[in-house]
């Protein structure tokens, strides 16, 4: 009898253990199918299965990502003679900026030159009056990683001055560097991931030219970024794109040309890559500070100007103004806001912190004179917020 009372509980025990895990499976299945249907909306492209594994939306909306972005850096050449080499052997030129890039998440910068020691440039040729060609001595690529540079764009007109094998010298460095980069050619080395708070982050680059993904060509573009999008949570696109100088502040929104260059529908090229998934766009070309914009909760950057190019441009006025920029994004790449961190070259291109602000203004003034319906706003301190 007692045997079989303690059956009875056995059973009534397995029966209570196996009800309570039926209902805890359905309470599971409908979390999951709900937290399922949020996250389709989004990424849409991603299977259910990827979906599944990934934590859920409110732990997601927690995570922001910090991006620290600069424009053209060119820290010097010895080619074709060391008149216009750095004070210092460029120990010095980054180091100004260097508490902000390294407390981003990610530090960003479009590298304007081979990291080279020799080498042949077929770009000045004979009769060429108008021609720069630079190379970087690749021991300073160290430079660009004590400074806390994470990934740099090699998609510009200037990554090819030493051709193939400059191209080849600038990715060793960097890779012997831990340093990504993206758009040194449009096949193998258009786009890199990175890993940042269990997040992937893909950096894909444009330029005006047929070695890099070109930023003209809108229905590739379009392609090669919604590719991106389905092997990583956010894709940052970064062009070299635009008119160059002084003159040339202001975003048109028709294709620009520069010495019988396309270089670009700046705004039409933005938005098309938004569509295509993109998070952020990062652009850079001109020489000089533009305005910036929102699209679809997703910030686009026109021009961040030169950032440290040293020794080869006349720096007054615009050429000289420069910031590093900081922008937060969340696990979807919304732009949730950002800040301004002004800074001038001095002389033939020496960084210094700038008092009088002039970046935040002009980009202020500029975001406000191109884009009035979609501008972020901007405050007298820098920091940058979408409307
Ligand atoms: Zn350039």
């Amino acid at each position: 009898m007692g045997a079989k009372i303690s059956r009875l509980k056995l059973f009534m025990k397995i029966a209570k253990n196996v009800a309570f895990n039926l209902s805890l499976l359905f309470f599971l299945a409908v979390v999951s199918s709900c937290h399922f249907g949020v996250n389709s909306s989004y990424n849409a492209e991603i299977p259910s299965v990827n979906a599944e594994a990934k934590p859920t939306p409110s732990v997601d909306s927690e995570i922001v990502i910090t991006i620290a972005a600069v424009g053209d850096i060119m820290l010097g050449s010895p080619f074709p003679n060391d008149s216009r080499m750095p004070p210092n052997d460029g120990a010095d030129l980054l180091k100004p900026a260097e508490s902000i890039l390294k407390s981003a998440d990610i530090a960003f910068g479009n590298l304007e030159g081979p990291l080279a020691d020799g080498g042949v440039s077929t770009k000045c040729g004979k009769g060429k009056s108008r021609c720069f060609a630079f190379r970087m001595p690749t021991r300073y690529g160290r430079y660009l990683k004590e400074a806390g540079f994470d990934v740099l764009s090699l998609a510009n007109n200037h990554a090819g001055d030493f051709g193939d094998a400059g191209r080849a010298s600038t990715r060793k460095t960097l890779d012997e560097l831990g340093i990504k980069h993206a758009g040194s050619d449009k096949e193998q080395y258009a786009w890199t991931i990175l890993e940042v708070k269990g997040k992937k982050i893909g950096f894909i680059g444009f330029a005006h030219n047929n070695i890099s993904l070109n930023i003209n060509d809108l229905e590739t573009a379009k392609r090669v970024v919604a590719d991106l999008k389905k092997r990583v949570d956010i894709v940052v696109v970064s062009f070299h794109g635009g008119a160059e100088g002084a003159g040339n502040q202001r975003v048109p929104k028709q294709t620009e040309y520069f010495f019988g260059e396309a270089r670009g529908n700046l705004p039409l090229f933005a938005r098309t890559v938004i569509d295509a998934g993109a998070s952020l766009v990062l652009g850079h070309g001109p020489h000089v500070l533009r305005g910036m914009e929102i699209y679809k909760d997703r910030l686009v950057v026109y021009s961040l100007g030169n950032f440290v190019t040293y020794g080869w441009f006349r720096l007054e006025g615009p050429t000289a103004e420069t910031m590093v920029l900081e922008v937060k994004i969340d696990s979807q790449g919304k732009f949730l806001g950002g800040k301004i961190h002004p800074f001038k070259l001095e002389g033939r291109g020496i960084l210094v912190k700038d008092d009088t602000k002039s970046a935040i203004y002009t980009v202020r003034r500029l975001s406000e004179m191109d884009f009035p319906e979609t501008a972020p706003r901007i405050e007298d301190d820098g920091s940058v917020f979408p409307r």
